[in-house]
């Protein structure tokens, strides 16, 4: 039975729980307004891997009306399609979003933060040392060509499934199926976690 109070007057057994902790509980959850949820792919393979997608999950946290929820661990991917050893391997993660940005709005977010860093020091073009993909926002689907909703080769992709199965393990990829099935059938070849690095979540 719920005990009526007064306005004003809150239950005097009820200890006031500190702005300070509430904020630290889930500060997103408090601050944004209606925050979706929304999974997004880094990858690198030029320049500093590990120094570009810690750069770019701060850039993400630093977008206003975008928190970070979760970062996973790093995998480092073979590329495929070309020769062995012609061009570097990747660098690959996955990050979990809570953002009020629309779907058109992220995708201009992560070209922006992408741009941040295709600039390398010693090459003039040289081929991109970042992309980000959104992987997924909330359950919409969309077939834009300019944005394509969930990302149309995600499925496929173990280095896209490998590292969000470990931030979120019942996860399900809009229209697809659990990402656990769809890793299971891609298979983990060519797709490496690196213990021996790690990527920190914005404070
Ligand atoms: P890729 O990621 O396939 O290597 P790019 O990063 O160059 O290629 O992206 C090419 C275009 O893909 C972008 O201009 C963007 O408009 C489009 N695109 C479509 N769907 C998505 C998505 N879900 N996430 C990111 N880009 C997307
Ligand atoms: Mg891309």
């Amino acid at each position: 039975m719920t005990a009526f109070f007064p306005e004003g007057q809150g239950d005097p057994t009820v200890q006031p729980v500190p702005p300070s902790v509430v904020e630290k509980v889930d500060a997103a959850d408090t601050t944004l307004h209606n925050p979706q949820r929304a999974v997004i792919s880094l990858g690198s393979n030029l320049g500093n891997r590990l120094e570009t997608l810690q750069g770019a999950v701060d850039a993400l946290e630093d977008t206003p009306g975008l928190r970070v929820k979760a970062v996973s661990p790093v995998y480092e991917t073979q590329p495929w399609g070309v020769d062995p050893g012609s061009q570097p391997s990747y660098f690959n993660a996955v990050v979990v979003v809570k953002t009020t940005l629309p779907p058109g709005s992220l995708l201009e977010r992560a070209q922006a933060v992408e741009e941040a860093f295709h600039r390398v020091r010693d090459e003039r073009w040289g081929p991109r040392t970042l992309d980000v993909d959104i992987v997924a926002y909330a359950d919409v689907t969309s077939a834009d060509p300019a944005l394509t909703l969930p990302h149309p080769r995600a499925h496929e992709r173990a280095f896209v499934l490998a590292p969000w199965l470990d931030v979120e393990p019942g996860a399900e990829l809009p229209g697809r199926g659990l990402v656990d099935g769809l890793l299971d059938a891609v298979t983990r070849a060519g797709v490496t976690p690196r213990a021996d690095l790690e990527l920190r979540l914005p404070e």
